[in-house]
């Protein structure tokens, strides 16, 4: 027995990495930033504790300002919204329907499948090449709504901006959205595009190099028309949608940026320590752009994952048929992917 309508009992519903918080547990399947958020974002939660019972600044005004400034755009190219992942559902809801379908790659982030069947939007999925990497010639036909991540996950390879401009280009009717959640890490940004490509709509998120996944705040960058068409939307769904506490901890976030900016090139170094590790004890790894690396075992994956599991390191295997056999490996502090490679070394050692 089931009260669904149908569409509603047709989702399959989105499983994120196994959440836990236990003593010692090393949670290497989400992405999150291993580094605590910077010592102003507890204050400046602290501070908005006190006036819990208003309502919140439904425009993110402030928030936006803080965030145009440190990109060097108007408020106007930014709308807040809880998380990236409300960024991209009123993005899909906002710009894509029945008759105007979203093409994306078969290897992606996998809850654009979910917004997609919960908004009744069809999905025209364009194979990656045999190495992992995105052709824009897939990306060009008119009429058809675009959308990836740059650098895609979970293979962290990124497309060069040149090419984002030429599927942009290709009609500029249709928007083409290019989540940058992991952007910050070393791939090169499309926001300057947005001054020329009035149908771009960039996607960002305070949860992996600002960390604050737990805050959920995201924003999207465009075009001021784009972006106050995209806000219409939001307006009309979830206008409260980003609190006070989240509001706040991005302004404290924005305003103390080069902690964060140190923690990224830290992540990065230990993430070309990591490639480097696990290459040495006989995996393929692809090179990475992300918080993350994708990588091919030597050994069977799932049972590698249940072994790691057993010694309470976390990490992710996607059930997407390209993502067979290969594990997604969050990037934590140095002291973490030692523990780490530690252990895959002694299972490895095990397993011969
Ligand atoms: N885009 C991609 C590619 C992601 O991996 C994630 C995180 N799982 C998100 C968007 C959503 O991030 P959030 O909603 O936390 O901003």
């Amino acid at each position: 027995m089931s009260f669904l309508v149908p569409r509603m009992a047709a989702l399959s519903p989105y499983v994120p990495g196994m959440h836990t918080e236990a003593e010692g547990a090393l949670r290497l399947n989400s992405n999150e930033s291993p580094y605590p958020p910077s010592p102003g974002v507890a204050s400046a939660i602290a501070e908005e504790a006190g006036k819990l019972s208003l309502y919140n600044d439904p425009d993110c005004t402030a928030l936006r300002e803080a965030i145009a400034e440190r990109l060097g755009v108007k408020p106007g190219n930014v709308m807040a919204a809880n998380g990236s992942d409300q960024a991209l559902l009123l993005a899909m809801a906002a710009f894509a329907d029945a008759r105007h379908p979203v093409a994306l790659p078969d290897l992606t982030y996998s809850y654009y499948d979910d917004f997609a069947a919960f908004l009744g939007i069809p999905l025209l999925r364009r194979p990656l090449r045999e190495d992992f990497t995105l052709d824009a010639a897939d990306y060009c036909e008119p009429g058809v709504t675009v959308l990836f991540p740059n650098p895609n996950a979970p293979t962290g390879l990124a497309v060069p901006v040149e090419e984002i401009r030429r599927i942009a280009k290709a009609d500029d009717g249709r928007v083409v959205v290019v989540d940058e959640a992991y952007v910050d890490f070393g791939a090169e940004t499309a926001l300057p595009l947005i001054d020329v490509c009035p149908n771009l709509l960039i996607t960002r998120t305070f949860s992996k190099s600002g960390s604050l996944a737990g805050a959920r705040l995201g924003y999207a960058l465009g075009d001021e028309t784009l972006i106050g068409e995209l806000q219409r939307v939001r307006s009309a769904t979830d206008l409260y949608g980003v609190s006070r506490m989240a509001q706040a901890a991005g302004i404290a976030a924005m305003r103390e940026w080069p902690y964060y900016e140190a923690n990224c090139r830290r992540i990065e170094r230990t993430r070309e320590w990591t490639r480097r590790k696990l290459t040495e004890l006989g995996f393929e790894v692809l090179p990475s752009l992300g918080n993350f690396v994708f990588a091919r075992p030597p050994v069977d994956a799932a049972l590698l994952q249940r072994r790691l599991e057993a010694r309470g390191i976390y990490v992710r295997r996607l059930s997407a048929e390209r993502a067979k056999g290969r594990l997604r490996i969050t990037i934590g502090t140095d002291a973490d992917m030692e523990r780490l490679i530690a252990a895959i070394r002694a299972i490895l050692e095990e397993e011969r």
